[in-house]
């Protein structure tokens, strides 16, 4: 009957019912940091450990849910313009900026075309590639953890239709400096697009670190990537943003889902502008509080790369599980990136003195 036939469709796992591309079939879907025990610091995600400020709470609660948002997020991607002196054609708003990533890796590569990174680099890169059809071109990180922008440049071919720069780069938190990226884009075809992933961009300190403001208008290929998700403390809205060509950010545009960056994302990431300095002094906290853990991570004698980012990377290589384990036993949730390591998010500052007993624990415990 036909209850029989339901329960056939929804069996899994084994062949589904229905014709699929196989290289979905044989992709797994993204997967989050498992929610923390009730008595555990969740620094699984690099979100944002401090509550919403009033401001975004009141634009959240102001909402007719019952309208669809403004598709085009004009006042939002007016007030970017503005902020960063581009014209509102060179802002384009996403539903975070993953959503973007997607877009326009859509937009340039399809079947048969190659989509360059580093790696490790953000989960999220190779799920994209695979969706749109296209081939991931992988280009390790060099043994201290940063991007070969060398070697990537030296990977590109004439199938190549993007590259991505992820800085500072998820989940090891190395930069690339103003000068390696100049070098880079000097090496790479004017032709190919450019991603500059600056996720984390304003926990930045370093000063020879690239920033994708003071690049922007310089190369007509580069797009510059970021979110309200970390430093702004919005991840729960999902809001996102390109700056670029405005003839490169109409092909993002054209691949988008439409309506997918709602009403409340839009009116908070505006609040959060209008309180950017509150914010930002939040993000200072954060981004010293990452440079005590990693001093003292470092005199505990575990090599941690230094992090220009919200996270500290651990790559403990084959004894990830074990030193997950002992994380977990502190109470400290990270991310376990297999099988290189875990990224754990600097958070609460409450959860800073476990987060050392534990790694002592994992330097004392591991060979
Ligand atoms: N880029 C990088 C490097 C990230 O780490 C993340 C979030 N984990 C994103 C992009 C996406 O962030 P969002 O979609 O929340 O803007």
């Amino acid at each position: 009957g036909l209850g029989n036939r339901l329960e056939t469709v929804t069996d899994s796992p084994g062949t589904p019912a229905v014709r699929l591309r196989p290289e979905i079939l044989a992709t797994a879907p993204y997967r989050q940091g498992k929610p923390a025990p009730a008595e555990a610091y969740k620094l699984s995600s690099n979100e944002n450990p401090f509550p919403p400020i009033p401001a975004v709470v009141e634009a959240i609660a102001a909402m007719s849910v019952n309208r669809y948002p403004d598709a085009a997020a004009t006042l939002l991607s007016e007030r970017l313009a503005e902020r960063f002196g581009v014209s509102r054609g060179e802002v384009h708003v996403g539903s975070g900026s993953v959503s973007i990533l997607a877009q326009f890796i859509q937009a340039a590569a399809g079947p048969g075309d190659e989509v360059l990174y580093s790696w490790r680099s953000f989960e999220a890169y190779p799920g994209l590639v695979t969706v749109a059809g296209a081939t991931s071109i992988r280009i390790p990180n060099l043994p201290d953890h940063r991007h070969d922008l060398a070697a990537m440049a030296a990977a590109v071919t004439d199938r190549t239709r993007v590259a991505i720069v992820c800085t500072p780069n998820n989940p090891t938190g190395s930069i690339v400096t103003a000068e390696e990226f100049a070098a880079f884009m000097a090496a790479v075809p004017g032709d190919l697009l450019v991603l500059l992933d600056e996720a984390y961009v304003e926990f930045v300190t370093d000063p020879a670190a690239v920033n994708g403001r003071d690049v922007l208008g310089r190369y007509p290929n580069l797009v510059v990537l970021r979110t309200f998700s970390k430093a702004y403390g919005l991840a729960g809205l999902r809001v996102g943003y390109a700056i670029g060509p405005e003839r490169i950010l109409d092909a993002a545009r054209a691949t988008a889902i439409p309506l997918s960056v709602t009403e409340p994302a839009q009116r908070a990431a505006l609040a959060a502008l209008d309180h950017e300095e509150e914010l930002l002094e939040r993000v200072a906290v954060l981004a010293a509080r990452r440079d005590d853990v990693f001093e003292a991570v470092r005199a505990q004698g575990w090599p941690v790369p230094r992090s220009q980012a919200n996270f500290l990377w651990f790559a403990t290589g084959a004894d990830t599980e074990a030193a997950n384990d002992i994380f977990l036993a502190h109470g400290i949730v990270g991310r376990v990136l297999l099988p290189e390591g875990i990224r754990i998010s600097i958070g609460e500052a409450e959860s800073v003195e476990k987060l050392l007993a534990a790694s002592a624990e994992v330097v004392e415990k591991l060979p």
